[in-house]
């Protein structure tokens, strides 16, 4: 019998998992997938586009079309792979706010609730960073753990070219730990490929190595790996969670608990509370309002490559800064449009496929070293049809309507980005000549994914109350990023952790 199960190990169950392991409880954590090796695959550009380390499950869209989501099933979920970009949401996004597309609703907390948890997650994901330099930066932002990564030559140019130009680019806040940090060492860290790939030299911290590898210290605590939580029960009164059925290598087996934290993703979160429907919760567990599963989001995002004929970039870390000022509506645009932010590389197919045009004979490397590549994220709302469901033999549909969404804002970003080169040919001739492919995400781009389970005051609209703790049962609190009420347009995984501390906060006080 455990104190606590905890459901999944991403950038919420293993940021919980280290705030509960000091307190002595008895801890079970349940991964359905392994450890990464460290291998010479994690870098490799063929190995990992082509899906080493993604699930090979099937999903399912509304029409019933199979597709392979882009989600990994690893120890420290996908902030294993993620970009190590780690924003707070900017102060407005708390608010209700207006979008091309509708509303985007008021949280149940404001900025200033989440002010300490922020800053122990910065502190915990040893985020780079310097405050003060953002347009739209929230009000309380606290001094960064460290000074921002080093930049290099070709980032530096354009960013200082920007600022020539009046765009207020600012260094993106990144979670890393580098020999540099504490001392100079002979030898600094320089960073490469992990925009998109575990990396081997731990450079990047992630929940595997800031929270499960912490939470295992602790003699209290367990990890499970290669174990799938398929089933939760509960007691007759159906007010309490009493065990979790598991599937490990092949075999079941029913693990007593007193509490469980779910942290499985906001689509698999989701789908373990539907699968696990019974006589008390007919329609899934926690669903009397039956909001589990609705307003699914993820972002409007896509990949902008300048492709620059002239110009050449032979930088080994281009992720250096972010473009914010279009964020919120002003004199420039009328609604909020999203944020830009330089990315890491493209693979060679997509140079190939996309640029291979304006670059006849050339092969991948060269047209890389004539590309600088963006990522737009734009806030998608909240829309009740756009859901994960079961289908008949319990696999996962998503229903997930795109283009009803708020893609004006996005193709306004767009647009954005290509008028700031315009203006940028007049301070560097180089960039007079530039051509645009990209690329937008489509129903398989899950990565950041959530809202599924959204917490709220009233139990009739939302899934979770304030703590997130299922407002139906007393002893089931969920830690990932099902919560969201609204998404924000800034990459989710530092208020994922946030807002884990939270709840990992409350669990250790009152339980
Ligand atoms: C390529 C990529 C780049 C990204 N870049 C950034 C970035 O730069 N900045 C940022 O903020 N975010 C980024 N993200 C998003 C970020 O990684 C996620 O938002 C975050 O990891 C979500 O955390 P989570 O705890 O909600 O879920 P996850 O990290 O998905 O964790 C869920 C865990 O639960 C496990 N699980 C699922 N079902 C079960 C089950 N039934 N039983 C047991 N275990 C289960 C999974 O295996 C997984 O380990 C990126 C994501 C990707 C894929």
């Amino acid at each position: 019998m455990y104190d606590i199960i905890i459901i999944g190990t991403g950038s919420g169950g293993g940021t919980i998992a280290q705030k509960l392991a000091p307190s002595g409880k008895k801890i079970l954590i349940i991964e359905r997938g392994d450890f990464i090796p460290r291998e010479k695959e994690n870098w490799d550009i063929e190995a990992v586009s082509k899906g080493r380390y993604r699930t090979t499950e099937k999903w399912y869209d509304a029409a019933g079309n199979a597709f392979e989501p882009y989600t990994h099933y690893v120890v420290g979920g996908n902030s294993k792979m993620y970009g190590a970009a780690s924003f707070r949401l900017r102060d407005e996004d708390f608010s209700e706010v207006k979008h091309y597309a509708g509303i985007s609703p008021k949280w149940p907390l404001t900025s200033i609730d989440y002010l300490p948890y922020y800053k122990e997650a910065e502190a915990l994901f040893s985020v780079h960073g310097q405050k003060g330099l953002d347009p739209f930066e929230p009000k309380n932002q606290s001094d960064f753990p460290f000074e921002p990564i080093s930049v290099e030559p070709f980032t530096k140019e354009l960013y200082i070219n920007m600022h020539k130009i009046g765009v207020r680019a600012f260094p993106i806040p990144m979670a890393v730990k580098l020999a540099q940090d504490e001392s100079t060492p002979d030898a600094p860290h320089i960073l490469g490929n992990f925009d998109g790939y575990p990396d081997p030299s731990e450079a990047k911290v992630d929940a595997h190595t800031s929270g499960i590898r912490s939470a295992l210290k602790y003699s209290n605590v367990t990890l499970l790996t290669n174990a799938k939580a398929t089933k939760l029960n509960t007691d007759e009164s159906g007010k309490k969670v009493v065990s979790v059925e598991v599937e490990i290598n092949g075999e079941m087996s029913t693990i007593a608990t007193n509490l469980v934290v779910l942290a499985a993703g906001a689509i698999n979160s989701a789908a373990l509370l539907l699968k696990s429907a019974n006589e008390k919760h007919p329609n899934g567990l926690a669903n009397s309002s039956d909001q589990v599963g609705r307003n699914y989001m993820t972002h409007i995002n896509g990949c902008q490559i300048a492709f620059t004929p002239n110009k050449l970039n032979v930088s080994a870390f281009q992720k250096y800064f972010c473009i914010g000022d279009y964020y919120y509506a002003s004199a420039e645009n009328e609604l909020p449009l999203g944020e830009i932010q330089l990315m890491g590389k493209n693979d060679n197919d997509t140079y190939l496929g996309i640029g291979g045009e304006f670059f006849p004979g050339k092969d991948a490397h060269y047209i890389a070293q004539h590309a600088i590549d963006f990522w737009l994220t734009s806030e998608d709302l909240p829309d009740p049809n756009n859901r994960v469901k079961l289908t008949e033999n319990g696999d996962i549909q998503l229903f997930y309507n795109r283009e009803k969404n708020n893609v004006e804002a996005f193709e306004n970003l767009k647009i954005k980005l290509h008028q700031i080169f315009e203006k940028l040919a007049a301070v560097d001739p180089d960039l007079k000549e530039v051509h645009w492919g990209g690329y937008d995400l489509g129903i398989s781009g899950v990565s950041h994914q959530c809202g599924t389970l959204r917490f709220g005051n009233d139990s009739s609209t939302s899934v979770l109350d304030l703590n997130c703790k299922a407002h139906d049962l007393d002893n089931l609190f969920v830690a990932d990023a099902s919560f969201f009420p609204a998404s924000g347009a800034y990459n989710p995984s530092l208020t994922i952790a946030a807002n884990a501390l939270r709840v990992g906060d409350f669990i250790n006080t009152n339980f």
